[in-house]
């Protein structure tokens, strides 16, 4: 039988923690639709890659009945190039070439979702080895996840990009709707011999689903993120020694937290994050606005930094005063220093060393 592969790029770096979630929904949802399509069972069989700093397959090449994907992990940094890098190891070991012997597996169809340009350039040798070795053989389907991306670089492996305004729960439905349609169309043209090339494959935008035409509008993409846009600290609770990832997003010279989310699996993200360095430095004084509390204790203060430079939670008010009252005394679950502290720009606690 000939099947139909279908691979789920997914980019989890730490901008998308909020999101998960409704990702995770989306790809649910997605396999529910299919699991009540004769076609689809017939001959879709779909694997899921994951990639931050770093990529991974969280399920090989499988039957929709069989599927259940597993909960979206969390990495640091956005790589493009490891992303297509492990596409085309998967592609290479599962998908079955035709021969004279045999036809082998239709046209695979990525569905490439990412909410934020590439933090490294790697993405430039395996764009090229995709565009020269595979791009003929397979149909990228770009989605972009309520980002304001550089056009220019999706550009080299889609034509077609779909834009959605926001990861809310609505719009995440009408995605998994629409991707879903994607696939079936696939499924019904290939029963009927025919295979599909990817703008033929997807449904036209909807009111969620917006089509960007990469070869009229590539200018660049007019506006979009750059990496000072978003800021991600990770830190510690002192409590549970357990990690945190806080996002900031810019607003003109100042940082506005977004929100402070518990780190899902910490060992995958060890995993998939390049580098010893995951997250930034933020200087206290430009956070405008509140902040949240610790997401594991519930301590009120999130931002004390110690002298290794990490950031952990702390609670001020219960801490141990020393020198009259003026400092305390706080130990770091990074790396088990005990500083003594003091209220420094809003509620941050700074190190003294
Ligand atoms: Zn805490
Ligand atoms: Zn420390």
């Amino acid at each position: 039988m000939r099947r139909l592969p279908i691979f789920f790029v997914i980019d989890v770096s730490e901008s998308m923690v909020g999101g998960l979630e409704n990702v995770d929904k989306c790809l649910q949802m997605i396999l529910g639709e299919l699991n009540s399509d004769p076609y689809a069972l017939e001959t879709a069989f779909i694997s899921t890659i994951v990639f931050a700093g770093k990529a991974m397959v969280l399920n090989d090449l499988q039957e929709v009945y069989t599927l259940t994907v597993p909960k979206l992990p969390l990495g640091g940094g956005t790589d493009y190039g490891e992303a297509f890098d492990c596409l085309m190891r998967e592609i290479d070991r599962n998908v079955v070439k035709s021969s004279r012997e045999q036809k082998g597996d239709w046209k695979p169809l990525i569905f490439f979702f990412t909410d934020g340009n590439p933090t490294s350039s790697s993405y430039k040798s395996a764009f090229k080895k995709w565009d020269s070795s595979y791009a003929k053989n397979a149909s990228v389907i770009g989605i972009s996840l309520a980002a304001k991306l550089d056009y220019s670089i999706l550009g080299m492996i889609t034509e077609q990009l779909f834009l959605i305004d926001s990861i809310d729960q609505k719009t995440i439905k009408d995605l998994a709707k629409w991707v879903s349609v994607s696939i079936k169309t696939t499924s019904v043209a290939i029963g009927d011999g025919k295979n599909l090339s990817g703008s033929d494959a997807v449904p036209d935008e909807d009111e969620t689903v917006h089509r960007i035409n990469l070869k009229k509008d590539n200018a660049g993409g007019s506006e979009f993120l750059s990496n000072n846009d978003i800021k991600v600290i990770i830190g510690k609770c002192s409590k549970t020694s357990r990690r945190y990832v806080q996002l900031f997003t810019r607003e003109g010279r100042n940082y506005r937290e977004k929100g402070c989310y518990v780190m899902p699996d910490e060992e995958m993200y060890d995993k998939l994050t390049a580098g010893k360095n995951s997250g930034d430095t933020i200087d206290t004084s430009s956070i405008t606005g509140g902040m949240s509390s610790c997401p594991h204790c519930n301590n009120p203060v999130i931002l004390t930094n110690c002298s290794c430079g990490k950031v952990f939670c702390s609670d001020p008010t219960r801490a141990e005063f020393v020198s009259g009252g003026s400092a305390f005394k706080l130990t770091c679950p990074w790396c088990g220093h005990e500083g003594l502290y003091q209220n420094g720009n809003f509620d941050a606690g700074t190190g003294l060393g």
